[in-house]
């Protein structure tokens, strides 16, 4: 699997990921929070194939870019069933700070435990992990044969998610980060919306 970090900004930089298959140039496009016709280029210029948008969380800069590319690719996007309430909502998805309040109405909704590939028999993809607490609808999205994880602003590098916006809990955050990210094995590579990647292993030592 490919996984190729691009780094966007609107008012904020967040990294948005593409993750691939090498072989069949089939994936997922997680967090295209901002700069839609820059990572259109990307998908045109390596020829994939992106058959789902999927987001950690309904913050609005890990959001911006979803209806462009949604709408160009004709594909999906996909949030924790938490999250209608912050794509629906300027308030809860703090794009209400902003110029262009973001409200996006067509998600999928996803569950706990649920997998999501882009095969049709969903044997290979991505399992959804709820990780609430930074937002009530965070999740991590863990490929268990490639040893990846996308965690979005749950986790980062030394570093954790902010838990003062609408929907925060330090303490569910902290339940989610022990039981849920750093249970996973060791060696797990934690892709986060706004550091550098880390491991299970490395930040063990941080909690
Ligand atoms: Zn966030």
């Amino acid at each position: 699997m490919i996984v190729q970090t691009v780094p966007v900004s609107h008012y904020l930089t967040t990294n948005a990921y593409f993750y691939v298959d090498e072989k069949s140039g089939k994936g997922v496009l997680i967090d295209p929070a901002a700069e839609a016709e820059h990572l259109l280029q990307i998908i045109r210029e390596n020829n994939w194939k992106i058959e789902k948008i999927l987001l950690t969380h309904g913050h609005f800069d890990h959001i911006g870019a979803v209806q462009q590319i949604a709408d160009t690719l004709r594909v999906s996007y996909f949030i924790h069933i938490k999250g209608k309430q912050y794509l629906s909502s300027p308030q809860f998805n703090l794009s209400g700070m902003t110029p262009k309040p973001i409200i996006l109405e067509q998600a999928q909704y996803l569950e706990d435990g649920e997998m999501v590939g882009w095969n049709d028999d969903k044997s290979a993809g991505l399992r959804v992990i709820y990780t609430p607490g930074h937002t009530q609808d965070s999740v991590v999205y863990y490929d268990k044969d490639n040893n990846i994880a996308f965690v979005g602003d749950t986790i980062f590098k030394d570093s954790y998610g902010a838990t003062h916006f609408p929907g925060g809990d330090f303490v569910q955050l902290m339940n989610s980060i022990k039981n849920k990210v750093l249970t996973l094995p060791d060696n797990t590579v934690l892709y986060s919306g706004h550091s550098e990647p880390t491991t299970v292993g490395l930040e063990k030592n941080n909690f």
